[in-house]
Formats: C-alpha cells, sequence, structure tokens
C-alpha cells in the first residue's frame, strides 16, 4: 500500500480463510480501515496493531454515516499521506456503491486499487453444494438487488420466471413478497426451489430450503435478522438437504 492512496478491498463474507491474502496483506499494511457494518470481527481482528478502525456502517439503528461524509473521511484520511483501507463485505464492485468513492477519489486527484473479493452469493452456492450457473439448466446468472433508491427494484421478472433461471438476491428479505408476486404474475411456477442463506460462512449460518410459494411466509416464520442471500431457483443438493440447519416440512 502506498501513503495518501486508498485501497478497496473485499472482505469476502465473513469467513476469514475466505480473504484474498492481498486483502489480508493491505490489513496488516493499513495506517486506517474504514469498514463497513457486515465486515466480521474476526477479519478486523487480523488488522495491523497500529492500524485505527473506523466503522462506516450505513445500515442498522446506530448513528448513520452518509456517502457523503464516507467519502469526505477517505479522501481527508488519504490526504494527510496515510495508507487508507477501505473494507467493504464481500466483492466491492457488487451492491456496495464503490464507483461513488472511485470517483472521490479521482476528483480529489487520490490514486487508488481495487482488491476483489468473494461475494456472498459464491459462499451461498458453495454451503448448498450448487452450481450459479449449470450446463442445460441456465447459461446466465442474474445477480439482483431487492432494494433499490426508490424501494423494491424493479426487474425483468418475465426473463427471470422462465423454468431454469437463477438469480442470486442480495438485501431480498424486506422484498421477499414484492419478488415472490412479480414473479409469480410473470407465469414462475409457483414450486420453483429457493434458498435463503444467512450468514453464509459465518459459525452462525443458518439454510432455509423452500419454494417460491412459500417464501414470504416461510422467510417471515424463521425469523432471520442477518444478512441473507436468496438463492431463487436452486434447492440444496439432495445429499447435502438432509444436513441444513431448517428444513420445512413440505406442505
Ligand atoms: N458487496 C457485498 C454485498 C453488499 S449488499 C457482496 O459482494 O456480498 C449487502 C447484502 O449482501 C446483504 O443484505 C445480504 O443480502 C448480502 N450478504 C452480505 N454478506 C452476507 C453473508 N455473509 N451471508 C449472506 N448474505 C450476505
Amino acid at each position: 500500500m502506498q501513503p495518501g492512496q486508498v485501497t478497496f478491498a473485499g472482505s469476502g463474507p465473513g469467513d476469514p480463510d475466505l480473504l484474498t491474502v492481498k486483502a489480508l496483506k493491505a490489513l496488516q499494511q493499513a495506517d486506517v480501515i474504514l469498514h463497513d457494518r457486515l465486515v466480521s470481527d474476526e477479519i478486523l481482528q487480523l488488522a495491523g496493531p497500529s492500524a485505527a478502525l473506523q466503522d462506516v456502517g450505513k445500515e442498522g439503528f446506530g448513528p448513520q454515516v452518509t456517502q457523503q461524509e464516507i467519502c469526505g473521511r477517505m479522501v481527508a484520511l488519504a490526504k494527510s499521506g496515510l495508507r487508507v483501507l477501505r473494507l467493504k463485505a464481500g466483492d466491492p464492485a457488487i451492491f456496495a456503491r464503490l464507483d461513488e468513492e472511485l470517483t472521490a477519489c479521482d476528483l480529489a486527484g487520490i490514486g487508488y486499487n481495487v482488491i476483489p473479493g468473494i461475494t456472498s452469493a459464491s459462499a451461498a452456492v458453495a454451503n448448498i453444494g450448487q452450481s450459479l450457473t449449470q450446463r442445460g439448466r441456465n447459461a446466465s446468472v442474474r445477480f439482483l438487488t431487492g432494494h433499490d433508491m426508490k424501494g423494491f427494484a424493479d426487474h425483468d421478472w418475465a426473463t427471470l420466471a422462465r423454468a431454469g433461471e437463477v438469480a442470486a438476491i442480495y438485501m431480498g428479505k424486506k422484498s421477499a413478497r414484492f419478488i415472490q408476486g412479480r414473479l409469480i404474475m410473470h407465469g414462475a411456477e409457483r414450486n420453483t426451489p429457493v434458498t435463503i442463506v444467512e450468514n453464509a460462512s459465518r459459525p452462525n449460518q443458518r439454510i432455509l430450503e423452500t419454494t417460491l410459494d412459500k417464501l414470504p411466509d416461510d422467510l417471515a416464520d424463521a425469523g432471520f435478522d442477518s444478512p441473507a442471500l436468496t438463492l431463487f431457483g436452486l434447492a440444496p443438493r439432495a445429499s447435502l438437504a438432509a444436513l441444513t440447519d431448517l428444513k420445512l416440512e413440505q406442505a
């Protein structure tokens, strides 16, 4: 890491063993680490002894740090000659507002580099023994967000509703009923498998196996209160299903 520059890195889904070696080196070299709320404690503990940790998490019930404040703080720290690590959960290029922060660096004339991370969708499928794409089933996969700045996010529901489609839905808990309604309206089979993986790769990971039909109700019953990834179109591999923590009885 260079003094006066910002390194953007993904921390992966939470398991410290899923951190890249490059991100680990950055954690050890940084003078200051601006991290999101979802970066796990085990990973923050890998920071060098003199690194200052600053939580700039944008969600939750604590005081909110705005995106503008994050950019301002990041730029000021870099300008003061520090090695700044901007650590984001998963991959920094997926639903993490990376571009806004890169633009802030550009405008301030600050150099940067980006270290990718393992996104939570990859961790989630790994732990249900499935693949995001499969020959003969789906030749493409979508990464969707459940909501955007305007509320529940709209997508190409008609395409998604076709048999065999797979989508990794981020931030999809609150919007589960909306997504279910849109997909069924566009002709999706009600028994399409849906799997929700909460705390993927962490010791407290939980897996909910359900169908599109029962998604919102099963999700409400499960009471998930941590980050969760919704895998539309995928059920846990049969040999693993017996191991899932939360397997719902078929109606
Ligand atoms: N950049 C991140 C995504 C940030 S958006 C990534 O690549 O994973 C935040 C959303 O990511 C959460 O609402 C949740 O849907 C998902 N998420 C992040 N970490 C997760 C984890 N360990 N398990 C399940 N979902 C996770």
